[in-house]
């Protein structure tokens, strides 16, 4: 399911394939992933412009087109997106379909219909609007911002990490990596850890988010010493060999290893 690291790994494919050319046509077969905005305002926004710079807050990413507005997309549990020549067949379950004029094509694909394809002035009024917090990965979420958050907060740590309105970005697979390597259990009181508590659960943050990054969010291309590629039955832990343990936290459920994390 597209989190943070995934988001971003497509909005780098956006920029290295699909900026500056004129956009011909698009097709779009989107029902009930519009919210508030008509098929044929979306079709008005692109056609005939050019897609220009994107943005990511949290899971969303923007991609501008010419000087506004911005195409917003959420990838729900299944999305992704792919740039192909126009000689080849579109993949199936393509929700929408950007048609350039040079002959190429950028396909969103849907598998299921969970997700958003919408219009915005402004990525920031439109995190604002859809109440995100600030974004996990941005440089600005420091140390001491992140600990007086946690410190007004009511409630477990890991259902903090994974409400988009606390800190954007974060679900259920990237939050069971952090608190694996924060050493922390999913259940703790957000508002009751410690100063070193707090040290380690910022370095993991930054640490799984930039790393997750840099290899693309492919699953295969991560550290064998990490949680994320073993959340399955019958599982062991990475670092101590003990079995690994779930329990189901806020409506998801949560991988941890009950001797490494407290
Ligand atoms: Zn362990």
């Amino acid at each position: 399911m597209p989190e943070l690291p995934d988001v971003e790994t497509f909005r780098r494919y956006v920029d290295a394939t699909s900026l500056h050319q004129r956009i011909a046509g698009v097709d779009l077969d989107a029902t009930r992933m519009l919210q508030g905005v008509r098929a044929d305002e979306i079709r008005g926004a692109l056609t005939g412009g050019r897609f220009e710079q994107t943005a990511r807050r949290g899971k969303f990413l923007f991609v501008a087109i010419d000087d506004g507005p911005w195409l917003v997309l959420h990838f729900g549990m299944t999305g992704l997106l792919t740039y192909f020549k126009a000689d080849g067949a579109a993949p199936s379950h393509t929700r929408l379909l950007v048609q350039f004029e040079d002959g190429y094509r950028l396909a969103g694909v849907w598998r299921r219909r969970l997700g958003r394809i919408d219009l915005a002035h402004d990525p920031d009024d439109f995190a604002v609007t859809n109440d995100l917090g600030p974004d996990a990965f941005e440089p600005e979420l420091g140390r001491d911002a992140l600990a007086s958050m946690l410190r007004a907060r009511r409630g477990g740590l890991k259902s903090a990490l994974m409400d988009q309105s606390f800190v954007a970005g974060i679900g259920n697979v990237y939050s069971d990596e952090i608190l694996f390597q924060a050493g922390l259990m999913p259940d703790r009181a957000a508002a009751e850890l410690t100063d070193d508590e707090l040290d380690a659960l910022h370095r993991a943050l930054r640490h799984v988010l930039a790393t997750a990054i840099e290899r693309q969010a492919d699953p295969g291309r991560l550290p064998s010493s990490w949680l994320l590629p073993r959340r399955e039955e019958g599982a062991r832990c990475p670092r101590c060999g003990g079995a690994l343990a779930h329990d189901h936290v806020a409506g998801r459920t949560a991988w941890y290893c009950p001797r490494c994390q407290c």
